[in-house]
């Protein structure tokens, strides 16, 4: 078993990582920017390491600072959580080179999984159905406009090294796929430095469903269940459900065995997630796999009881999964919301600030996980994120409720947050019904800011 582990992230995830291990006594080292040092994740974790300013690119990326650390702390493992370094090859590959271990998947599975381009195409090659789209990389704007042409518009520009929800445009028209794909390979080039575009059909209104993997060293791989994470603003995700009701028992049972066999594919190790987009007709394509756990990953331990995070730390251990396939029977229902200090009737501009008091709701089956407490600082340097809200029951109409109970009890003072959106929305007719896709957000926007303005 993994002895003492760093924690290579900050906010809600690190304070996640740091209850499970924990839990299975193994010691933590926190590792924090100058920014940071009164965050929870330094207080509850046994040790911890300042590794820079602010910037995260001085910090939380700096992968020498962050190996620095764990072996002057006598680390044998490193847990990266999401975003920062998680998903970052090189990363993976200076921790290998120091003697440690990664919690996730090898280098190799990740570059070809970050690289979407390729992830496709080994989809592809490997039965899983991918969205109708370019062959490769689209070089240029020529070509760009040979395979709309082709495939016909609507078409999504899309980057091989994205993230995020950025380098991706929506072109509906010829006319506009010059500037759209000029645009989407800056926006690329900025944010990941790689300018590698391709292009799929856009598909209308779809709904994003995943399916969460967890896979050992044993070639064994178990599917825990999927997500609806619809509702997404600028392609981010806000609310996410489990299970998603669109599906038939048959139609799961696909979806399942075709993350599975993506999971094959790529000898996949550790907890991952498989992401796909399901048309009108309930046609499922995969769209990329996310090598590393998910903001969201808590609707599926809600509704499963696994501990995804302690599987993760027991994979890496070199443990075999003790969980069956025939172990997942999912019979209740979930749902996250994502709590994000911004304004929405500002453009959902970041916000950043003192909280001067906190009050986290309770009750059965309501779980908080969040960075805040009364006097915790929210940091303009970082994501905006600062905690989900996880609720369960055994009717998908008693966990809206629940959560509704849940948001009422919130309180947050000092920053402006999404609480009141997130609550507008459990009470809109379609959202209750499960009768919505991607576009809900965009289609109900100024409705719902509305109703938000009622309710505060
Ligand atoms: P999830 O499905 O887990 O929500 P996201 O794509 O929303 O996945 O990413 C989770 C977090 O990681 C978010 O805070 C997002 O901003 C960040 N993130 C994702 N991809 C990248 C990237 N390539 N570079 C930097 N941050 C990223
Ligand atoms: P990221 O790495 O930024 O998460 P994804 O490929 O997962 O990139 O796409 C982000 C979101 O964009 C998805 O959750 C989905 O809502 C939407 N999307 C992606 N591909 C398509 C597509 N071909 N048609 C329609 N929507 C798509
Ligand atoms: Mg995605």
């Amino acid at each position: 078993m993994i002895k003492k582990l760093l924690i290579a992230n900050r906010g809600e995830i690190a304070l996640r990582i740091i209850r499970s291990a924990e839990e299975l006594q193994i010691k933590t080292v926190a590792v924090y920017s100058t920014e940071d040092a009164e965050q929870l994740h330094v207080k509850f974790a046994d040790e911890s390491v300042c590794i820079g300013p602010a910037k995260s690119s001085e910090s939380y990326l700096n992968i020498n600072n962050i190996i620095s650390a764990a072996l002057a702390t006598k680390c044998d493992a490193v847990a990266p959580g999401y975003g920062f370094l998680s998903e970052n090859a090189k990363f993976v590959r200076a921790l290998e080179e120091a003697g440690l271990k990664f919690v996730g998947p090898s280098s190799e599975v990740i570059d070809m999984m970050g690289d979407k381009i390729a992830a496709r195409d080994l989809m592809k090659k490997n039965g899983v159905p991918v969205v109708p789209g370019s062959d490769g990389e689209v070089v240029d704007v020529e070509e760009a406009f040979i395979i709309a042409e082709k495939i016909g518009y609507p078409v999504l520009i899309k980057a091989s090294g994205g993230g995020g929800g950025k380098g991706m445009r929506r072109v509906y028209k010829s006319e506009d796929l010059k500037i759209e794909f000029e645009s989407a390979k800056s926006e690329a080039i900025a944010a990941f430095n790689n300018g590698s575009m391709y292009i799929e059909k856009l598909i209308v209104s779809p709904k994003h469903v995943e399916v969460q993997i967890l896979a050992d060293k044993y070639s064994n791989i178990i599917a825990l269940g999927e997500r609806d994470c619809s509702i997404q603003r600028k392609n981010q995700k806000m609310i996410e459900e489990t299970p998603c009701i669109r599906l038939t028992e048959e139609k799961r049972k696909e979806l399942y065995s075709a993350a599975i066999k993506a999971a094959k594919a790529c000898n996949y190790e550790n907890a991952g997630t498989v992401e796909f987009v399901l048309d009108r007709e309930n046609n499922f394509y995969f769209i990329e796999m996310n090598t590393r756990i998910q903001v969201e990953h808590p609707v599926t331990e809600m509704v499963t009881g696994v501990d995804l995070v302690k599987e993760q730390l027991k994979i890496t251990s070199g443990l075999k999964l003790k969980i069956k396939q025939e172990d997942i029977n999912i019979n209740s229902y979930a749902i996250e919301c994502r709590l994000n200090a911004e304004k929405p009737l500002e453009n959902f501009l970041p916000e950043s600030g003192n909280v001067n008091f906190f009050y986290a709701p309770g009750g059965v089956n309501t779980r908080v996980d969040s960075y805040l407490y009364s006097g915790a600082k929210v940091s303009p340097y970082y994501d905006s994120m600062l905690g989900k809200i996880i609720v369960k029951d055994s009717t998908r109409i008693g966990a809206i409720r629940k959560m509704r109970r849940a948001l009422e009890e919130l309180i947050i003072e000092g920053i402006k947050t999404n609480q009141y959106l997130l609550y507008a929305i459990l009470f809109d007719m379609d959202f209750i019904r499960g009768n919505y896709s991607t576009s809900f957000i965009e289609d109900k926007l100024e409705e719902l800011l509305n109703l938000m303005e009622a309710y505060r």
